[in-house]
Formats: structure tokens, sequence, C-alpha cells
């Protein structure tokens, strides 16, 4: 991050006027502040130099060149120096270009200035895969990709949301919001207003104008929905002035209302592990999150010391969470606990899994209940493995995750096993299909000088099967959701 004192003005691409500089600390917990005037005085954005992304190697097709971050808390702590960067490392560039599109697009969009902009993360889960609905443990990190927010309050009920690039959606009144209405990709960011007007928040509610760009692939498996709903969450928790930003108390809130929207309003039957992998992640550490309770603890996830990377295979082959499979794997979990007399899987431990199994009447509900049994128990183990910096022993729960979800949860597909397989034979550390399966995204631990054979490999690997040529980013662990901007 560029670190400079003179206070020379930068602005960036006219028609909106960005201006970065450092500033001394603001009381505001998501790292911004109005400069001057009102929405409707002239516009002028402010960044603070603390709250800008990691120099991330995340790039479709690029190697990582992260530089490393010293400070997993960089997104509490606020630069003392007053003053503007002279010039603007690439990081900072994405981010005031994000910031200028959505904010033109919003101008253009509703011929009016936004109240400020906010952004959140997409997410690539390291170990526990569809363990959060059965009450077990998930270990993700929050993406350094983002989605952007503009967000205005009205004056009336009316919300109007769109999102660059894609379809139009049509202006709606919030007591129009429920399961099945909106139909299109705005019953995401609808259902969170929803949420908030269904849970205790209906006092504070306005009609809401909000424009989104984003980042991060959209139905990747990298959460692009969560994301959406995470910066829809954030920008209403702190223009109703609810406070739910401030600390991970409240933003456990946000999570839980971001769920209840993709759950009940997008009818996506998903855990909770995205939004609070959106919500309430640290940069440069895992959230190691219990299901069961909400609890959380960050495990610290720096590579950059180790010469290994996270890769991130997108597949590109299409997944359907809120179909089908999904679905009907909470199903078989649901039958396997009437079975037995539990409430949710999270109850077996590991040690009495071989004489629950046998209580199980066949062997499909066998191998689903291993399946989230031993995956939760992975996840212990992979923050042992990390704490300890055993990327080796990672590695390794990497390969045994993926053949449980391969063979006994069912929820693999051929370009995920050829991802696995190929980022293994090219030397991968480790490999697993990751997020909700049946397409989607893979990781692999992977040697850094390496990256690019690797992807090579894997792209040719894809080639000889037919398939759609994969896209590839180097992960990083990056911050939560919050404004980056009045
Ligand atoms: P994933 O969360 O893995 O990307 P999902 O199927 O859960 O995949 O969510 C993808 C859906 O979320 C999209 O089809 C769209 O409806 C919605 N969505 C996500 N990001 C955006 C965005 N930036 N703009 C509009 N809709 C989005
Ligand atoms: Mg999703």
């Amino acid at each position: 991050m560029t670190s400079r004192g003179a206070c020379v003005p930068h602005f960036v691409r006219g028609v909106t006027e960005v201006m970065l500089r450092r500033v001394t600390p603001a009381p505001s917990p998501c790292g911004a502040k109005r400069l001057a005037g009102g929405p409707d005085t002239q516009f002028r954005w402010i960044v603070e130099s603390g709250f800008l992304p990691s120099r991330a190697g995340a790039l479709r097709g690029m190697t990582g060149q992260g530089k490393p971050q010293k400070d997993g808390e960089r997104e509490h702590k606020r630069s003392p120096c007053v003053g503007l960067p002279l010039s603007l490392d690439h990081d900072q560039e994405k981010l005031v270009t994000a910031i200028n599109q959505v904010v033109e697009h919003f101008r253009t969009h509703f011929s009016s200035t936004p109240e400020g902009v906010w952004e959140a993360p997409g997410r690539v889960n390291l170990m526990g895969e569809h363990t959060d609905y059965n009450h077990g443990l998930v270990l993700p990190i929050a993406l350094p990709q983002r989605t952007y927010a503009a967000v205005r309050r009205r004056d009336d009920s009316l919300v109007r949301l769109m999102s660059v690039g894609m379809p139009p959606a049509q202006a709606i009144p919030i007591t129009d919001i429920a399961p099945g209405s909106p139909k299109g990709w705005e019953r995401y960011p609808a259902g969170v207003i929803w949420a908030f007007a269904n849970h205790g928040y209906a006092d504070q509610v306005t009609g809401i104008d909000a424009v989104f760009t984003s980042e991060v692939p959209v139905g990747a498996g990298l959460s692009s929905s969560a994301a959406i709903e995470g910066a829809m969450a954030v920008a209403l928790s702190d223009l109703w002035d609810l406070g739910l930003t401030k600390d991970d108390q409240g933003r456990a809130t946000l999570a839980n209302l971001a769920q209840s929207a993709e759950n009940i309003i997008a009818q996506a039957p998903t855990g909770g592990m995205d939004q609070a992998a959106c919500l309430r992640s640290r940069e440069g550490h895992a959230l190691y999150l219990d299901c069961a309770d909400q609890s959380i603890r960050h495990i610290p996830f720096r590579l950059d010391d180790t010469g290994l990377a996270l890769l991130v295979i997108d597949t590109r082959a299409t997944h359907a969470h809120s179909t089908g499979e999904y679905g009907h794997r909470r199903s078989d979990c649901q039958e396997a606990c009437a079975i037995l007399g539990i409430d949710t899987l999270r109850e077996i431990s590991v040690d009495d899994l071989d004489g629950v199994l046998k209580r199980l009447p066949n062997d499909r509900l066998r191998r689903r209940v291993r399946h989230i049994v031993s995956e939760t128990h992975r996840v212990r183990l992979s923050a042992q493995a990390m704490e300890a910096g055993d990327f080796v022993e990672l590695g390794k729960l990497f390969v045994d995750s993926h053949a449980s979800m391969r063979d006994d949860y069912e929820i693999s597909c051929p370009e995920l096993d050829v991802a696995v397989i190929a980022s293994l034979e090219c030397g991968a550390l480790g490999a697993r299909m990751t997020g909700g399966g049946f397409g989607g995204s893979a990781i692999a631990l992977v040697y850094r000088q390496s990256l690019r054979e690797m992807m090579e490999w894997i792209g040719s690997a894809f080639d000889q099967k037919g398939f759609a040529t994969p896209d590839f980013l180097v992960a990083e662990a990056g911050r939560k959701a919050g404004r980056v901007a009045y």
C-alpha cells in the first residue's frame, strides 16, 4: 500500500470526484466519514487507507504476488497520518474504479446521488462442507473480491434495485416482498430489506434505491449471493442507524438476517456459513465458526511467507442450490436425525461414529452421516494444522475431504474431480471441491512458484475432457463487509 505524506489531491475519473486520503481515526465503525455536505451537496468520497483491499494477487489467471500483511487487524486500525497518496496502488485503483462505477450507475439510473457505498466479500471455504445446517463447524475465508452497493434511502416505501450487467428489476413496494416475490436476482437484496422489516426493525425501514456491481464470480460457489446480501445488510444497518456493524454480536445479527433473506425470500435452503464469512471474518484469518451456537474464532491464515498459495479453480460448471440436490442432502440429514432420535448430526462425536452408522437402515444415510461427522472433525484438525503452520497436514485433510464429498455425500461432479486430480498430479499439497457442490469451484494448496504451470496443466486436463476452460484466482483472506465511502 502506498504511504505518502504530501497533501496532493488526487482526483479520479472526472464524473465522480473521488478523493483518497489518509485520515485520522473516525468514530465510524466502518472506516469512512463524510467530508462535507449532505447527499445533495457536491459529492465527495473518502476512503480510509486502513480500509483498502489487501494487495491480493487475485485476478483471474494471474499468479498472486501479495506482499505480506503484517497486521491482521488492519481493518480496525487507522493511520495517524493525514495526507493524500501521490499515486494509487493497484488495489486502491480497483477500489476507486469500483466506487466510481457504482456511483455513476446510481446517478444515471436514479438521477440522484447515493448516501454511501458499501462492500461485502465473496468467500471460499477451506473445510466444512454442508456442515453448517447440521450445526457443525466450518472454516471459510472472506475473499478480496467484493460486491459493491451504492444506496440511498427513499421517502416512500418503494424498493428500486439495479445491478450492473443483470436484467433490470421492477420497482416493488416493501409490503410486496414475500417468499417467491420478487423472482429475479433482486430477491436476494430485497429479501434483506424484508428480513429487517420482519425481524424487529419495522419502525426503521424506509424505501431504498440501490445499485450493485460485483467482482465476485456469480454462481461459482464463491458466494456472490451472500456478498450481495451482506452489502445490502451493512448499508441498511448504517443508513437506518441500527449500529449492527459495530461489533461481532451485531454482525452475527446481520448474518442471520441475510441468511433468512436467502432461505425465505430467495428460497435457497443454505446454511449460515456464507453470510457469517461475509460479515464476521477478519483479514488474514480463516473464520472458525461453530454453527451450533454461532461462536467464532479467527485462525491466522497467511500464506505469504510459506511459498504457498491457495488457488481457486472455478470450473464454470453450473450448480443449483435452490433446487434439487442441495435440498435432498438436507432431507437425508433430517431423516437420519429422526431415525437416531437426535436434533442435529452435530450431536454425534467422531468416536461414536461406527456405532451410530450401524443403527442406520441404508447405505445412503450411512454415507451422508459419515461425511458430516468426519467433515466437522476435519475442520477441527484443519484449524490445528493451520495454527501449527502444518500445511502438509492441511493438504492431506483437503484430499480426505474431497473423497468424502465425492463418495459419501455425492456432491462433486466430473469437472470438480478433474480439477482436484489435475492439481494433485501437478504437485499440489492438497485439493478439494469447495462450496455447495454440483459444480462451482475447487481449491488447491499449491507452491506459489508452480502456479502458472498448475493452471496450464488443469486447463489442458479440462480441454482433454471437453469441459469449458476454467477460471482461476489466487485467494487471500480478505476483510469483512463494511462501508467504503460516503
Ligand atoms: P453463488 O452464491 O455461489 O455465487 P448462488 O446461486 O448462491 O451462487 O447465487 C447466485 C445468484 O445470486 C445469482 O444468480 C443472482 O441471482 C444473485 N447475485 C449474486 N451476485 C449478484 C449481483 N452482483 N447482482 C445481481 N445478482 C446477484
Ligand atoms: Mg450462494
